[in-house]
């Protein structure tokens, strides 16, 4: 589901979000691993008052994965702990307890010290429109059943649910927006599917997506579109011309653009990630 963002949105979503995250100890910030920088929000740490962030990087299956194992890196260097996950692969699931657990290391020990045995984790996913968190919590909880509403701090009707030996979950995700500003974390949205098809122009999308994997991932066109070397060479728009006319679509150039991101997103134009590793975070 893709929503549309007008400010009004944005502030009851903030409000909402604020108030439900005050009951939690952890946040479970899922972004996708093909854009784990663009598709964070802006706001997630300012809405969860500092409390502990999870970051998964989800769809780890349609990334390219050298890149993900840089963003994890990058990310440590930033103080903030990420994993990679693929919501589709069950046997990956039980990573986020256990890494949920080390991060909240310190206040377990003193529950413990307190003489609670089991203490319990609550945490809430959030992350913007498609990126996997309603996937990740229905996996998580499976046919665990609801625990209580109506907690202090909860509003009520929403439940915590069991998703681990000591893991808990708010029962609906929280849904942020996107990031709107720079025209590229835009289009890197648009062609995962992140933002409403509404909102964005496919030719543009697919001019920037162009470049990017003629720079990038030059084979991965070569093997679906049977691009040449020569055509590597085009400049991006003599390209779409090319393709479009190889691909029977006359000059319909906007049935090839609504067709690459639609390959794009379906992983036919094979991993990819779009978020470049920052210099800084190369050194
Ligand atoms: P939400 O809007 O964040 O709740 O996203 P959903 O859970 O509805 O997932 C959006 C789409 O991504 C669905 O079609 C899911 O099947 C798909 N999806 C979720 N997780 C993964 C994943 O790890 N890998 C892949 N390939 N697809 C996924």
């Amino acid at each position: 589901m893709t929503i549309q963002w007008y400010p009004g949105h944005m502030a009851k979503a903030q409000k909402q979000i604020k108030e439900r995250l005050k009951a939690v100890d952890l946040i479970l910030e899922i972004v996708d691993a093909r854009v784990p920088e663009s598709s964070i929000n802006p706001m997630i740490a300012e809405l969860g008052q500092n409390k502990p962030i999870l970051l998964i990087m989800n769809k780890a299956d349609m990334a390219d994965a050298k890149r993900t194992q840089q963003w994890i890196e990058t990310f440590k260097k930033r103080g903030i702990t990420a994993i990679a996950l693929d919501a589709q692969h069950k046997s990956k699931l039980p990573q986020i307890e256990k890494v949920a657990q080390e991060i909240l290391a310190d206040k377990l020990a003193k529950k413990r010290a307190k003489g609670i045995l089991n203490p319990v984790i609550r945490a809430m996913c959030v992350g913007v429109p498609n990126v996997g968190k309603s996937t990740i919590l229905n996996r998580l909880v499976q046919k665990n059943i609801a625990i209580t509403g109506n907690k202090p701090g909860v509003t009520k009707n929403q439940q915590w649910l069991k998703a681990g030996q000591s893991l808990e979950l708010l029962d609906t995700p929280g849904v942020l927006w996107p990031k709107f500003e720079d025209p590229a974390v835009g289009n890197k949205l648009a062609l995962t599917g992140a933002i409403s098809d509404a909102i964005y122009h496919a030719d543009d999308v697919v001019v920037y997506a162009l470049d990017y994997f003629k720079d990038f991932y030059p084979h991965q066109l070569e093997k679906e579109y049977h691009v040449t070397a020569a055509e590597l060479e085009l400049e991006v728009p003599d390209l779409i011309m090319a393709l479009t006319k190889r691909l029977g679509f006359k000059e319909d150039y906007d049935r090839f653009c609504t067709k690459f991101i639609t390959d794009a997103r379906k992983g036919k134009l094979g991993r990819f990630t779009l978020d470049i590793i920052p210099v800084e975070a190369q050194a």
